[in-house]
């Protein structure tokens, strides 16, 4: 569903993605932990393309989304092209990004109706129906600022789903969240994984929430994958110096 292929990223003199090969399966689930400045939030950002790559080729869904064919050849994308691929993607963050102006239910009709071009009243139900689920259905007039942070990352995630991508990234979803509100987002993101048959790529600090949703963790360092497994494996029997020393200061 998703590739990376010998894709880098520099900064000026900076390596922040350093010829990294991915591969995630349709539904697969990876959790991406490292240190701070391995490169992780970028992963995410050059999927969103919200950076561009220096080099290397990312496909989704069976469609590069740095490159198109034209004459038999790869070249890279025009503007059309990444939006088109792009709308297969989408992405929570860790501070939310709600539109402040919007109540819930708005925050999550505004781009399924200016992006997809559906009718108000398709908009409104789909909005509805994806607030219900995780838990919102007597918050939809509530503006983000009458929210707590829990519901806020539950309307978050309801609003990226809203326009039906096949991956979500999540990006420390979590981690801005008093511990007690951490419980209910958890659950919106089971539950989103389980109904909406997603394939999902969160980058976490929190190694219990990496083991419990994680299929795979990829262990970062330096803009490459330094070790990768299953999460049993990574988080209790690294085969990686680098690996033991970063869980050895983590956990
Ligand atoms: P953290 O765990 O601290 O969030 P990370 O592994 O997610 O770290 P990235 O956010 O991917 O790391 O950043 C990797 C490196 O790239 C860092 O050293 C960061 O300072 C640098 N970087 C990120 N964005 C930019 C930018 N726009 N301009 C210059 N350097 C950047």
């Amino acid at each position: 569903m998703v590739r990376f292929e010998g894709v880098s990223k520099h900064y000026g003199e900076l390596t922040v993605l350093d010829r990294l090969n991915l591969e995630v399966a349709p539904t697969e689930k990876v959790a991406i932990i490292g240190p701070s400045g391995s490169g992780k939030t970028t992963v995410l950002r050059v999927l969103m393309t919200l950076e561009k790559v220096d080099e290397g080729i990312i496909w989704v869904d069976g469609e590069s989304l740095t490159h198109m064919q034209r004459n038999n050849q790869l070249v890279p994308a025009d503007r059309a092209h990444i939006r088109q691929v792009r709308g297969k993607v989408g992405m929570v963050f860790q501070h939310f990004n709600l539109f402040p102006h919007m109540t819930a239910l708005k925050n999550c009709m505004e781009a399924p109706r200016t992006v997809l071009g559906l009718s108000r009243r398709e908009a409104k139900e789909r909005a509805r129906e994806l607030l219900e689920m995780v838990g919102l259905a007597d918050k939809l007039q509530h503006y983000p600022a009458q929210l707590s942070g829990g519901q806020k990352q539950r309307v978050a995630i309801a609003r990226a789903l809203a326009m039906r991508p096949k991956v979500m990234l999540l990006d420390e979803v979590t981690s801005a969240l008093d511990p007690e509100l951490v419980g209910e987002v958890l659950t919106a993101i089971r539950r989103m994984g389980d109904e909406h048959n997603l394939t999902m790529l969160m980058v976490t600090h929190e190694m219990g929430f990496a083991r419990e949703f994680a299929d795979r963790i990829c262990f970062f360092d330096e803009g490459r994958i330094m070790e990768q497994g299953r999460p049993e494996q990574i988080l209790h029997a690294p085969k990686n110096e680098r690996t033991r020393r970063f869980l050895q200061a983590v956990l």
